[in-house]
C-alpha cells in the first residue's frame, strides 16, 4: 500500500509539541480559497512511498523524536494508507504522539468508514478547512474555524502544551530534496517577512515545497 508523500521535515518545533516530523500528503480535493499550499493540491503530486519504506524512513530520522504531524494536502483522502503508516509505527514509538490536520471536519470524518479507520489510532485532530476572512484564534490552526480535538488521554495531555505554543513559531527548513522551508502555522506577512530576513536566495527557494500547514 502506497502513500502520496509531497515532503517531510524534522526535527520540526512548530507543528504540535515537542520535535517531531512532519509529513506533507499530496493531493486535495478541497479548493480552499486562500490555499498557500496549492502545488500540494494535485492528486499526481509528490511521489508516492509504500507504507513499509516510509515507516523505515522515519524510524531513521534522527535526533529522537516526540511525534509526527501529518498535513498536506488531504491526509483522510489517503486515510487507510496513513492508518496502516501510524499503526506500524507505533509499534516501534508508542511514545510519538500522533497529530494530523484535515480540511474535513470530525462529523465529516465520522461519517465515512475509511476516514474513520485513520482518525483511531491518532491523539489529536485539528479540522476544518482554511477560512481566510476567520481570524484565527488557536496558535496551532490557521482560521478561527478551525478545532483542536483532543481525541485520547495522550492527547488530552498535550492540550496545555498545543495551547501555549507560540503564535507564528517558525522553523526554517533545508535539506536535500525538501529545499528551504518556512514551516509553521503563520500569517502570509510573517511568512514574507521570514524569507526576506533570509535574503534573496531563500526567497527563491520559498517558491518550491515549503512545508507550510495547509490551515494557514
Ligand atoms: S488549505 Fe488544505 S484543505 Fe484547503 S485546499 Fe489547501 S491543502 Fe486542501
Amino acid at each position: 500500500m502506497d502513500i502520496r508523500i509531497y515532503s517531510m521535515a524534522y526535527p520540526v518545533t512548530a507543528l504540535g509539541p515537542g520535535q517531531r516530523v512532519v509529513l506533507w500528503v499530496a493531493g486535495c480535493r478541497r479548493g480552499c480559497a486562500g490555499c498557500i499550499s496549492p502545488e500540494m493540491q494535485p492528486l499526481e503530486a509528490g511521489r508516492a512511498v509504500s507504507v513499509e519504506r516510509l515507516v523505515e524512513h522515519v524510524l531513521q530520522v534522527y535526533p529522537p523524536l516526540d511525534g509526527v504531524t501529518i498535513s498536506g494536502g488531504e491526509p483522510f483522502d489517503q486515510a487507510e494508507a496513513l492508518a496502516a503508516f501510524v499503526h506500524t509505527l507505533r509499534v516501534q514509538r508508542p511514545a510519538w504522539t500522533i497529530l494530523v490536520y484535515s480540511g474535513y471536519t470530525l462529523e465529516e470524518i465520522r461519517g465515512d468508514d475509511v476516514r474513520t479507520a485513520l482518525l483511531g489510532v491518532i491523539d489529536v485532530l485539528i479540522d476544518g478547512s482554511y477560512r481566510h476572512d476567520i481570524p484565527r484564534v488557536h496558535p496551532l490552526t490557521g482560521s478561527g474555524n478551525q478545532r483542536v480535538h483532543c481525541l485520547t488521554p495522550v492527547g488530552e495531555a498535550m492540550r496545555a502544551t498545543m495551547n501555549a505554543c507560540r503564535a507564528e513559531g517558525v522553523n526554517i527548513g533545508v535539506g536535500r530534496g525538501a529545499l528551504d522551508m518556512v514551516i509553521g502555522v503563520t500569517e502570509s506577512a510573517t511568512r514574507a517577512a521570514v524569507c526576506e530576513a533570509f535574503g534573496a536566495e531563500t526567497l527563491g527557494a520559498c517558491e518550491g515545497p515549503r512545508g507550510e500547514s495547509c490551515d494557514t
